[in-house]
C-alpha cells in the first residue's frame, strides 16, 4: 500500500490479508512503517517493512489506495506475474495488468469489502475491524462529502460482524499523548487568515520539528480542526520534516478542486482533500500555494 500508510491503507491491507489467509492463500503485506495507532489492528504484526520485499517465483502482487506506481514503497516488481491495482483516487494512473479502480467509492476498504463479499468469503471479526478502520478513517469518521448511502449499509454488516464503534473510536481517536497535544497547540498558534480568511493555513517548520522532534505521523487531527473554522474556502497545512523539503496538506470547503492545486506540484489526491510535496522551504511553499489559490478563488468568482 501507498508511502506513509494511513487507517485506509493499513486498514485494507490487512483486512485483504486475513480473508486471503482463511482461504488457505500464502500472503505477505508490506508498508511503509504505518503509524502506532493501527498497532491495535488485528494482524497488525504481520506487516514486512517494505524495504524487505522480494517476489521469489510466480506470484501476484497487490496494491492498494495508491494513485500510481511511485506511490508504492517497494521497488524491484519486474519479477511480478501480475500487478492488481485497488484503489478509490479519481487520479489512479490504472498501473495494473488488472484495475479496479473506483473513484465514487469513499475509501479502498469499500472495495475490499466488496470484493470479499462477492467472493463469498467469511467476514471474521479480524477482517470486520481492519475494514471499519479503512473506512471510519477515510470518511472522516463518515462526515466528509466521500459518505454515501454505500458506506452506511457496509459499516452496519461490518459492526453485525463483531465491529465495535466503541472500541475502535477508542483506538483509533482516543489515543494521543501529552506530546501530541502539545505539538497541537504549537501548530495551532501558526494559524493565519489569507484573502480576508478564505484562506486558511498552520505550519510546522524545520527547526519545530527538530526542537519538538516531531514524528510524520505526530500531526494527525489537526487539518480536521482548522477545517471547522466557518468562512474558509481552504485550508493548507504545511510541514517541512526534511530541510527544504515541505509537506503540504490541502483541503477544500467545496469550491476549488484541490487536487488540481497538487496535481501542478507532482502530488494528488481527492477533489476536496490533497497532498504534495514541494522542495523549499515552508515560508516559500506557502506564499507560491497562497498565490495559486488565490487565483483559483478569482477565477471562481
Ligand atoms: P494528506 O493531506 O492526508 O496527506 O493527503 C490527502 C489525500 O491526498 C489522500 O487521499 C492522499 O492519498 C492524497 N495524497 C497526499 N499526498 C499525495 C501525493 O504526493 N501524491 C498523490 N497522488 N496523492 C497524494
Ligand atoms: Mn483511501
Amino acid at each position: 500500500t501507498h508511502t506513509k500508510p494511513d487507517g485506509d491503507a493499513v486498514g485494507s491491507l490487512l483486512a485483504l490479508h486475513l480473508a486471503l489467509e482463511n482461504t488457505g492463500k500464502k500472503v505477505f503485506s508490506y508498508t511503509d512503517t504505518p503509524p502506532d495507532t493501527y498497532r491495535f489492528l488485528p494482524g497488525f504484526e504481520k506487516l514486512k517493512n517494505a524495504d524487505e520485499f522480494e517476489t521469489p517465483g510466480k506470484n501476484i502482487v497487490i496494491i492498494l489506495d495508491s494513485s500510481n506506481i511511485d506511490r508504492c514503497p517497494v521497488s524491484n516488481l519486474e519479477n511480478t506475474e501480475q500487478i492488481i491495482n485497488i484503489d478509490h483516487h479519481l487520479d489512479n494512473s490504472g498501473f495494473g495488468n488488472i484495475n479496479y479502480i473506483d473513484s465514487s467509492a469513499s475509501s479502498t476498504g469499500i472495495l475490499i469489502y466488496r470484493l470479499l463479499t462477492e467472493m463469498r468469503l467469511t467476514i471474521t471479526p479480524d477482517v470486520a475491524e481492519n475494514l471499519y478502520t479503512a473506512i471510519i478513517t477515510d470518511t472522516g469518521r463518515f462526515s466528509f462529502s466521500n459518505t454515501d448511502p454505500e458506506t452506511f449499509c457496509v459499516i452496519a454488516e461490518l459492526v453485525k460482524a463483531g465491529a465495535s464503534p466503541q472500541k475502535l473510536t477508542e483506538h483509533i481517536y482516543k489515543n494521543y499523548s501529552l506530546k501530541n497535544a502539545r505539538i497541537f497547540g504549537k501548530v495551532l498558534s501558526s494559524l493565519e487568515e489569507h484573502g480576508n480568511g478564505r484562506i486558511l493555513t498552520i505550519e510546522l517548520s524545520y527547526d519545530t520539528v527538530q526542537q519538538m522532534e516531531i514524528g510524520e505521523h505526530e500531526t494527525e487531527g489537526m487539518m480536521e480542526y482548522i477545517q471547522g473554522i466557518d468562512g474558509q474556502e481552504v485550508s493548507l497545512f504545511f510541514k517541512e520534516f526534511a530541510k527544504n523539503v515541505t509537506r503540504v496538506s490541502l483541503r477544500s470547503r467545496g469550491r476549488i478542486d484541490v487536487q488540481q492545486v497538487a496535481e501542478k506540484h507532482n502530488g494528488g489526491g481527492h477533489k476536496f482533500a490533497a497532498g504534495c510535496t514541494i522542495e523549499h522551504t515552508v515560508a516559500e511553499a506557502k506564499s507560491l500555494l497562497i498565490k495559486e489559490i488565490s487565483t483559483a478563488l478569482h477565477r471562481g468568482e
